[in-house]
């Protein structure tokens, strides 16, 4: 199937309009129309090729909310005209100790990527993946989210990807009424992790860089809002969090969050990839302290997280931009300029725009 959508050709060059082939159905495929697609920070990342691994042409976006048009024959679960969404992964193997648990996201063999991977599982030659800046998408019926009702669907994409990594790390560490949680960086993943602690009952702070986000901080549900470059009001903060929740997207300074952990507690690690800048062994030694990382989450938690926000009312904060709105967008992305996800209106992405 031919359908139309965004790419970057290079790490220098602009997203601009592309031709993409979606596959046809096999017998567990779904096949929809994308509504909308969030934009994360890691598209930016991958557009430009920060880890070292960018495949070109890429088509961004793992952020994708839609409505199924047709479904193959051996579906069950949808229908043409159910609404549903997709992440970050599109396929896993399915066979091994981590996805037999739920765990696609840690697949011995790798999950596959919604974007920059290859289709290695169902399909000889590997195919390239292409993400969500687009109008059409083939998935396999496994890696369909269902939209819960009394969502609204065009603020649900971020849920996608940046709902999960928060909602993920929560509930491994049992968050829960009296948590006391920390969110390094209010950005999208940020945002989100506001929110979710907070609609799990834990007493929350955001750090960040400068108070202007204080007001912010305090309308998405966090109680207060720690200056992170502040060196006194950090000295005051010392060993009073259970989980802080790192989201900073560069290489950065984690020494004085470690500090700020209680004994045993946890810093988890989901923004930055690649090299840190050197922790110190004391903080973790003296409190028993932990540091850890954690990558999205499973298909059968990324559910449970849309149920959670459906029943809680929990809704990003988004704004909604045009399809050749993107690279604006992207610069906004880079100046952390956005309050606190930009979502694509996919209806704005036209055929004559293509090429
Ligand atoms: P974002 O919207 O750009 O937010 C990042 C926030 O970090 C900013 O709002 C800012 O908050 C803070 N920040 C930015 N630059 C900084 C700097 N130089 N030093 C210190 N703080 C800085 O990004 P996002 O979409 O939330 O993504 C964050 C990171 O998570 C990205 O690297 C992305 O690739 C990664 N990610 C990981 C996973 C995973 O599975 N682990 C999933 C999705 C995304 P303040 O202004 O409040 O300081
Ligand atoms: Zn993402």
């Amino acid at each position: 199937m031919k359908t139309i959508g965004y790419a970057a050709r290079s790490a220098a060059s602009p997203l601009a309009p592309f031709d993409v082939t979606r596959r046809e159905l096999r017998p567990n495929d779904v096949a929809m129309e994308v509504l909308y697609c969030g934009v994360c920070h890691t598209d930016l990342h991958q557009a430009r090729n920060d880890w070292g691994w960018s495949q070109y042409p890429m088509v961004p976006g793992h952020e994708i909310v839609g409505r199924v048009t047709a479904v193959g024959r051996d579906v069950r679960r949808y229908k043409a005209g159910d609404h549903v969404a997709v992440g970050c992964m599109v396929d896993s193997c399915q066979a091994c100790d981590q996805c037999r648990k739920g765990l696609e996201q840690l697949c011995r063999k790798g999950n596959v990527q919604t974007y920059n991977d290859k289709e290695r599982f169902s399909c000889e030659p590997a195919e390239p993946t292409y993400g969500g800046y687009s109008k059409h998408l083939v998935v396999r019926e496994e890696f369909a989210l269902r939209v819960p009702d009394g969502l609204d669907l065009a603020k649900v994409a971020p849920l996608l990807c940046a709902g999960i990594t928060t909602y993920s790390p929560l509930r491994t560490w049992n968050v829960g009424p009296g948590s006391r949680v920390g969110v390094v960086g209010l950005g999208g993943l940020g945002h989100m992790a506001v929110k979710l602690a907070a609609a799990l009952g834990a007493d929350v702070t955001v750090m960040s860089r400068t108070a202007d986000k204080q007001a912010d901080a305090l309308a998405l549900g966090a109680d207060r809002l720690l200056v992170s470059s502040d060196a006194e009001a950090m000295a005051r903060a010392a060993n009073g969090f259970d989980l802080i929740i790192d989201t900073v997207p560069v290489r950065h300074d984690i020494n004085p969050y470690l500090s700020l952990l209680d004994v045993d507690a946890t810093l988890v690690l989901v923004g930055q990839v690649g090299p840190l800048a050197e922790p110190s062994t004391v903080p973790l030694l003296l409190g028993r302290r932990r540091i850890a990382g954690s990558p999205i989450g499973g298909i059968a938690e990324t559910q449970e997280m849309l149920d959670f926000c459906a029943k809680k009312g929990v809704h990003p904060d988004v704004e909604m931009i045009r399809m050749d709105e993107i690279n604006d967008a992207f610069l906004r992305l880079e100046r952390a300029d956005v309050r606190y996800r930009f979502v694509i209106d996919m209806a704005s992405l036209v055929p004559a725009q293509a090429g």
